[in-house]
């Protein structure tokens, strides 16, 4: 039962099913002075009456009880027989539960409700664990305080023995933690509220670093066991683009990027690194310069992008800029046939293709390199450990592996979730780009906005429509796409006007040709969902619809945003939302037009968001802390970071007398702990 409902299976389980909030026994508040501001509220009275109501769904156990001072409301939607049961008319019971009102009574639904006795109000000051429970459970009679009975008896048998301090006693004594027992009882039995606070900044602390101890010694264990292959020279191939091939200079932060990617491919060891960069900042050149570095060393790189429009893009882009330098590039995705398979595979066994563009197809089994080098692995944040450890795959010797996202990731994040790999970032963007101005526009302004876009096309620019895709199956989300572009088509007749539509239902013939139609400016309006969303560099484009801004989350926006402002030109980005916001959206559409700072966007995301929800982190794991909360805790993040460093650095086997304590830790949970299970 408790493992089903709330996954408890242990005695370490129960230990860290950390309680909600903890109540003071003794004080219990009267009816009459309960009020609107108050969250939650105990109180004891007489039950002066108790009725079972209404039928099927509405069914409820309504029960009133008096104090001196006034009536309040007890109402039960489940587990009524249960709490029929318990409850009799005339005798004085203790409750306690989150207040309501209705109509202008005090109102609680499912308090936590036991007999009162004088025992229970003998004024001592007891700080009570409230735990979270489920309605399932409080009908079997397991209600949070039965699981702090549980709790309680755990306690009673427990020793420090059991729990040991994980921690080495100079950083106990340098942040004047509590000690590790010491803050498990207190965070369930606290003696008062600053012990409380104690316990869990202790634990917290516990918990960041033990996880960056863990992604710590992942990177460590990978550089003692793979030796970087060694790119010793810059050869020709890169000297030659650079100085006669280059199309404009690079950034400062381009060239700095690529210093730190020289100084580990050339320095011995594997290149793990997480390239940021804002959209338009130049990722690409970066990405290709460190693949001429390979080529030039007799090594192979692969470039996998997210999508097959993306990767055709990158492959045309990078065949017209190494146009006049003698490398082999070629593209590879899930839609090339057979017949162009069978070479292109051939050719990257035998070592002849230098350069291998495309989807996932390119870390398909089937494909087999003569000595892969360098992965790049593009705009795919989500690109996980056992991902990458495919690609290591791919060579005897790992090859390096460069992984490059715009959706800029809060610093915070990118130690927890992504800690085990370098970081890199481009944090400006080439010069003479003018900032996209963005407007936020309700559906009632819609012919406003479509007669700005008439002006636009008007100068000669094009224009993206996006709607929103929810999910891919989503009938509702195609209809209003195709909706959507009936009205465009209304609005825009042929043959003055030519729209294109990209969207997951096309196969990608079709959608390669839609797109290609419009990247040649053949068609003035690229109306689609958002597979448009990531790298299509369209530079003519000055004007980006967001159609359902408010479905669409920030850093999705952001995304979106950066298909405009690639040129010269002014653009705009307009977000149509519909007549009603929730105070989340609105504060999203506020801060898109308030910025185009990408990592502010990230970070406000993160905020409004929750680290919970940051999309494809959920299952890294290294985000599940249970206490410690990486938006409202980075200090503590940032500083915990720092003592694992300083640990490592001296002492990366942990053998040292002071580190013990943190060895015999880890060592016990490898062999997870011993105590028995209990549900
Ligand atoms: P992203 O970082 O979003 O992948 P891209 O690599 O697609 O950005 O680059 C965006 C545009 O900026 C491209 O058209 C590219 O040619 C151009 N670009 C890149 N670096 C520079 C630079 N240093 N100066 C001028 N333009 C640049
Ligand atoms: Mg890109």
């Amino acid at each position: 039962m408790l493992r089903k409902e709330v996954s408890i299976f242990s005695f370490g389980d129960l230990l860290e099913y950390y309680p909600l909030r903890h109540i003071d026994k003794t004080k219990i508040d009267s009816i009459s002075s309960l009020s609107a501001s108050s969250d939650f509220a105990q109180v004891a009275g007489k039950i002066i009456d108790k009725q079972i109501i209404g039928e099927k769904r509405s069914k409820r156990l309504v029960v009133q009880m008096k104090d001196q001072t006034g009536i309040i409301e007890l109402v039960w939607f489940q587990g009524i027989t249960w709490a029929d049961k318990l409850i009799s008319i005339g005798h004085q019971y203790l409750v306690y539960g989150r207040l309501g009102f209705f109509m202008g009574k005090p109102q609680m639904a499912h308090p936590d409700i036991e007999l009162y006795s004088a025992q229970n109000a003998t004024g001592k000051s007891f700080l009570e664990p409230i735990y979270p429970s489920t309605e399932k459970l409080k009908s079997k009679g397991l209600n949070g305080k039965a699981i702090g009975k549980l709790t309680q008896e755990l306690f009673k048998k427990l020793t420090e023995n059991e729990l040991p301090e994980n921690l080495p006693q100079s950083l106990v004594e340098k942040y004047k933690l509590f000690g590790r027992f010491q803050a498990y009882r207190n965070i369930h039995f606290p003696i008062n509220e600053k012990a409380y606070q104690q316990a869990l900044r202790r634990l917290k602390f516990e918990e960041f670093f033990f996880a960056q101890l863990g992604v710590q010694l992942i990177k460590l264990n990978r550089q003692q066991q793979f030796k970087g292959l060694h790119f010793e020279k810059i050869g020709s191939l890169f000297n030659d683009f650079y100085q006669h091939h280059l199309p404009f200079q690079l950034t400062e932060a381009q060239k700095r990027v690529l210093k730190e990617f020289r100084k580990d491919l050339g320095g011995g060891k594997q290149m793990n690194r997480l390239l940021q960069g804002d959209v338009g900042s130049g990722k690409t050149m970066v990405a290709l310069l460190s693949m001429l570095m390979a080529a030039d060393n007799g090594f192979q790189s692969v470039l996998m992008a997210p999508t097959e429009i993306l990767a055709q893009q990158h492959y045309l882009s990078i065949k017209e800029l190494t146009k006049s330098i003698p490398i082999k590039v070629e593209l590879l995705t899930g839609s090339s046939t057979p017949k162009q398979r069978k070479p292109i595979l051939a050719a990257c066994a035998d070592g002849d293709v230098q350069i291998l563009i495309g989807t996932h197809a390119v870390i398909e089994d089937n494909v087999v390199f003569k000595n892969l080098g360098l992965a790049v692995v593009d705009e795919q944040h989500k690109f996980g450990v056992a991902q990458r450890a495919k690609l290591w795959k791919k060579n005897s010797i790992p090859p390096h592996i460069l992984v490059m996202t715009a959706t800029p990731i809060p610093r915070t994040l990118a130690l927890t979730a992504y800690g085990d790999l370098d970081y890199s970032v481009i944090d400006e963007l080439p010069p003479g780009r003018k900032p996209i101005t963005t407007f936020h526009r309700k559906e009632s302004a819609r012919p406003q906005v479509m007669s700005f876009i008439k002006e636009q096309l008007a100068l000669g620019r094009q224009a993206y429509i996006v709607y929103p895709l929810i999910e891919e199956s989503s009938k509702l989300d195609y209809e209003n796409l195709m909706k959507g572009y009936e009205e465009v088509k209304s609005f825009f007749p042929e043959p003055q006007y030519h729209i294109s539509m990209v969207h997951g239902k096309q196969t990608s013939e079709q959608k390669d040709i839609n797109m290609q139609r419009f990247a040649g400016n053949d068609t003035q309006i690229l109306v689609g969902t958002t597979v448009i969303e990531v790298g299509v560099n369209v530079p003519n484009a000055s004007v980006m619809v967001i159609e359902s801004a408010e479905k669409f989350g920030l850093s999705q926006l952001h995304q979106l945003r950066g298909r405009v402002g690639r040129g010269a030109d002014q653009s705009y980005c307009i977000l149509l939302t519909g007549p009603q916001l929730s105070r989340d959206a609105f504060e999203r559409m506020n801060i898109m037009v308030q910025t185009n700072d990408g990592f502010l966007i990230a970070e406000k995301d993160l905020e409004i968001r929750g680290p919970g929800d940051i999309q494809g982190t959920r299952q890294s794991g290294a985000l599940a802390f249970k206490l410690a909360n990486i938006v409202e805790d980075k200090a503590m993040l940032e500083i915990s970071r720092d003592e694992v460093l300083k640990i490592l650095e001296a002492d990366a086997k942990l053998e040292l007398p002071e580190h013990k304590p943190v060895a015999q830790f880890l060592a016990s949970q490898k062999s997870k702990r011993g105590w028995g299970k209990i549900a």
